[in-house]
């Protein structure tokens, strides 16, 4: 008779979706998923700011299991793609497994289960804890001098007060990320004026975005495998992309010359130059989006590249010796990549806890679990490969990596697993001397670089961290 696990997933984002929709499938059905707001959807739920789409195709980005053959657009709007999700949790009845407004403080794992503290001051008691709390959920306001004394509405881009007119207003950007870039594409010619604050220039990729149009749609649900067959085929064309990350070669060289070509489409060579990085295309993440260049030529839009030196209650001072005068100031100003899953304090059953196995900067066994810690995996962990590449397929490879662990449990195989720290140790190290041939250690500061200067991403081809996890191997875990 096989044991009835149950498993607490926390975080209700798309990859805590996933994995509920596919431990239900595998007949798990003692799933709990706690989310600490009051929606499920994680980044498409917190971000909503005008222009916000994904720059990974819609036929890529969604769930192998449950392909979308409505998609609008080639890149989807944030709303439709927090929409898809919302839809995925109904058609496979999770809501009854989610639990809203239930944010975890910490977690210890004794007599072989987990015990999991809300803010609530309520525990529930789980077999299995699988962290599901994304990468970028965290915003970063930083602390620029007089950051509290604009009196006028300021507000992060993952926290987008709509209460607030923008029509004919001084609206101030800060940051040239995906985010602001997007933001600003949107808002130019639609406020008064737009200030973009800039304090490193992004190589920015154009890539259209059309919209599919009925016969599309169609196709793809009258044809059969046809949405299987785009899936693979923009996987396959993303896989340029990925190339071009990983190692030096003519896929580096070509996102580079596109970069390059569409910067040529600045016409003033002033702001050209600029708008020019001094750095190799792809060592920050790459922005795809495809009418930048335009909307910062607008006549109405102002790019302020000298550095911020202070924000005043009026607007913010530059260290040109301007004061740009402003009505509303954004953040776009980027996220906590290294979070993870923190604050929530994990103890495992020696005493040790998260914040002292990670003190040092995050790290993980494979991507997806820790040593010390039984029974307990992480998607989207340290060094997932999360770069210009869709996020779902890797969540769901760590999915099915977590639930072929469970299945063992079930058949009795053993009763609590962790990593040793032997075989985590070799493969951070295996991983670091995978890193050099990456474009992330070419000389430019961003988010994927952790505290001491190495990249906190996956090195290697998507499909090598698929295989990697194809199967658990059980030789490198303690087994109880
Ligand atoms: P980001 O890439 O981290 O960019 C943050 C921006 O804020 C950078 O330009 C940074 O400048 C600037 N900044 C930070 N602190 C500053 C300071 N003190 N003064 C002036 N400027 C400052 O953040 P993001 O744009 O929100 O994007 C984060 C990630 O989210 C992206 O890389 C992407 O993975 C994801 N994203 C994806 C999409 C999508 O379409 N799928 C859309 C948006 C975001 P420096 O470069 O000098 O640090």
């Amino acid at each position: 008779m096989p044991r009835d696990p149950s498993v607490i997933v926390i975080g209700a984002g798309m990859s805590g979706i996933g994995l509920a929709v596919k431990l239900k499938h595998a007949g798990i059905t003692d799933v709990t998923v706690l989310e600490k707001a009051d929606d499920i959807g994680g980044t498409w739920r917190d971000n909503t700011y005008p222009g916000l789409k994904c720059d990974v195709p819609s036929a890529f980005y969604q769930f192998w299991f449950d392909r979308n053959p409505d998609w609008s657009h080639f890149f989807s709007h944030g709303a439709e793609i927090h929409r898809y999700f919302r839809d995925v949790v109904d058609r496979h009845r999770l809501w009854p497994h989610i639990h809203l407004g239930t944010e975890v403080t910490s977690a210890t794992f004794s007599e072989n289960r987990w015990r999991v503290t809300t803010a609530d001051g309520a525990v529930r008691e789980a077999d299995f804890l699988v962290s599901a709390t994304g990468v970028l959920h965290r915003p970063v306001v930083p602390d620029i001098p007089g950051r509290d004394a604009f009196t006028g509405a300021a507000f992060h881009s993952a926290r987008w007060d709509h209460s607030i007119p923008l029509a004919g207003k001084r609206v101030g950007v800060i940051g040239t990320g995906s985010t602001g870039m997007q933001i600003v594409t949107a808002l130019a010619g639609e406020v008064g004026e737009l200030t973009l604050f800039q304090r490193t220039p992004q190589w920015v990729l154009p890539i259209p975005n059309w919209r599919n149009g009925r016969v599309t749609r169609r196709l793809r649900c009258s044809v059969p495998g046809a949405t299987a067959l785009e899936y693979r085929l923009v996987r396959a064309i993303f896989g340029i992309f990925v190339a071009a990350l990983i190692r030096p070669g003519w896929q580096r060289r070509a996102v580079s010359a596109a970069c390059r070509a569409y910067l040529r489409t600045v016409g003033d060579p002033e702001l050209r130059r600029k708008l020019t990085p001094d750095y190799q295309p792809m060592c920050k993440r790459l922005v795809i989006c495809s009418g930048f260049y335009r909307a910062v030529q607008h006549p109405d839009v102002h790019l302020a590249a000298e550095g911020i030196e202070r924000i005043e209650p009026s607007g913010v001072a530059t260290t040109d010796g301007r004061h740009h005068e402003l009505d509303v100031l954004v953040f776009a100003t980027g996220f906590d990549s290294h979070a993870y899953l923190r604050p929530v304090e994990l103890t495992g059953p020696d005493g040790r806890t998260l914040s002292q196995e990670w003190a040092g900067g995050a790290r993980a066994y494979r991507t997806v679990a820790l040593p010390g810690f039984p029974n307990f995996f992480m998607l989207m962990g340290p060094h997932s490969p999360v770069g210009n590449f869709s996020l779902i397929p890797v969540a769901e490879v760590q999915a099915d990596y977590v639930i072929a662990w469970i299945q063992r449990w079930r058949r009795g195989e053993f009763t609590a697993a962790a990593p040793t720290a032997e075989a985590t140790d070799t493969y951070n190290a295996w991983l670091r001397a995978a890193m050099p041939d990456t474009v992330w250690t070419t000389g430019c500061d961003s988010w994927y670089l952790g505290p001491d200067g190495t990249p906190e991403v996956w090195p290697l081809s998507p499909q090598r961290h698929a295989a990697m996890l194809r199967q658990p191997h059980t030789d490198e875990f303690t087994v109880v």
